[in-house]
């Protein structure tokens, strides 16, 4: 047993292990937990209170998730002292336990940490983002057809413009970069340029795919589609769309079918069982998702393209507050809500926390325990329908009645059967 500063270990509890490469749950997961900043205690509250109902509800007391309280953002400055955002052991309780879930952080100003969020998914090696968009019934959404769009978007985590290696206009170092590129390589960069740099590899970007199919298989999903900007950036997107198909025929080679083979070998028609294997253009699957939803189920796509998509999927179905995200290693599996820590609503108790557990959903079905995460996702489709809902959907919905959070909470356990 890891020994910690700060956190306690419950008494009670088992720890979630990992054998054969497959995680083993116990019926008392010792489960850590980021309660967040800003409006995170709120919503991490009613998801607590509704994740422990359905699991309660779903095996009649034989298993229990025992929370354990780990410290990141403006609490961990509280309990650690100054500077201490992101402490060394909050990664580690992540490690040993496992699974953890999340409420969202404040990116700290100054520091030296551009983001709690990408530091932890690089700690932990988090390289996909999972997150799943689809529509319940009743949610206000800016589109006719909301239920046509049904995706789970695996957003490469690790890689891209979002590996941080970013060099500020006129220093030494953006300076020395252009020259070197000028002279050595004919590439001609503005002077007092600032400059970035994008990279894409194909190890990334295997194990990327690899895991959105194994997720296609799982879920009985027929296809695969790897968004990419790969017209243009040709050595890094086009790269992630070569190698996400040669991934998918190295590792699945009776199970994928690729869109050409579609026509030049099927006439067309999807043999039973197979997923198909496509790619489209980034700018394009912006306009696809919008006019022929159906045609998609799961979209690989690198971390720039991804984090666009993925919010821009959640506003068709509905907005951010019901947005349930997560991001994984092999393993571990960190659960959060999407959205951040809406400053301005913090403490009201107003704020919706259909994301957080929704996550929650997520990581319930993870740990195998898909009974309890689909008693919660019912019960939310009926609460939505009888339109008692947060601020956000009662004002754009007609005849809703507007509850508080912890409400929401409450009238989520009081719908579940
Ligand atoms: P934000 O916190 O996501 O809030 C933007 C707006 O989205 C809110 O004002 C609210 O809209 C709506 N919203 C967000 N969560 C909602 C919820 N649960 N229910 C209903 N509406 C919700 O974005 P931000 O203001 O740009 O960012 C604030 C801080 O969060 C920043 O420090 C940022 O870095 C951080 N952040 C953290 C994460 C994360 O931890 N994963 C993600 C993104 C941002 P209305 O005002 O229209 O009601």
């Amino acid at each position: 047993m890891a020994k910690y500063k700060k956190i306690k270990v419950p008494k009670t509890g088992t720890k979630i292990t990992v054998e054969k490469d497959k995680i083993v749950v116990p019926d008392d997961p010792i489960i850590p937990f980021i309660e967040g900043d800003g409006i995170g205690p709120d919503i991490w509250k009613a998801t607590q209170m509704v994740l422990d109902a359905a699991v309660e509800k779903a095996y009649k007391g034989t298993k229990k998730i025992i929370w354990m309280e780990i410290f990141a953002g403006d609490k961990a400055v509280k309990v650690y002292g100054k500077n201490q955002w992101l402490p060394k052991e909050t990664v580690q309780a992540i490690k040993d336990y496992v699974v953890a879930i999340k409420g969202p952080l404040t990116t700290p100003i100054g520091g030296g940490i551009r983001s709690l969020n990408v530091t932890l998914r690089q700690k932990l090696d988090l390289f996909a983002c999972v997150r799943p968009v689809k529509y319940y019934p009743g949610t206000p959404s800016p589109v006719k057809r909301p239920q046509d769009l049904n995706v789970v978007i695996f957003r490469e985590n690790t890689e891209d413009v979002y590996a941080g290696i970013e060099f500020k206009a006129n220093t030494k170092a953006a300076k020395e970069l252009i020259e070197l590129l000028s002279t050595k390589y004919k590439k001609h960069i503005r002077s007092g340029s600032g400059i970035g740099i994008k990279p894409i590899s194909k190890f990334g970007t295997e194990r990327l795919v690899k895991k959105a199919i194994e997720y296609a298989i799982e879920y009985g999903r027929k296809s695969v589609t790897l968004v990419h900007k790969g017209n243009i950036m040709k050595f890094t997107e086009g790269a992630f769309k070569d190698w996400g198909y040669q991934a998918a025929k190295k590792y699945f080679p009776n199970k994928i079918v690729t869109e050409a083979d579609l026509w030049d070998k099927y006439d067309g028609k999807l043999p039973e069982g197979k997923i198909l294997i496509k790619d489209r253009i980034a700018d394009s699957i912006f306009q696809q998702v919008l006019l022929r939803p159906t045609e998609y189920e799961i979209l690989a796509t690198p971390n720039l393209n991804g984090d666009f998509l993925s919010d821009a999927c959640a506003a068709q179905v509905g907005g951010l507050g019901i947005a349930p995200g997560s991001n994984m290693s092999y393993h571990y599996g960190l659960f959060e809500a999407t959205h951040g820590t809406a400053p301005k609503y913090a403490g009201m108790d107003k704020v919706n926390p259909g994301s957080l557990i929704l996550s929650g959903v997520m990581m319930l079905e993870y740990l195998g325990w898909k009974k309890a995460g689909t008693m919660v996702e019912n019960s939310m489709k009926r609460t939505i329908k009888s339109k008692v809902v947060t601020y956000d959907f009662a004002r754009q919905m007609k005849g809703a009645k507007k509850v508080k959070c912890s409400q929401f909470a409450k009238e989520l356990v009081k719908n579940m059967k």
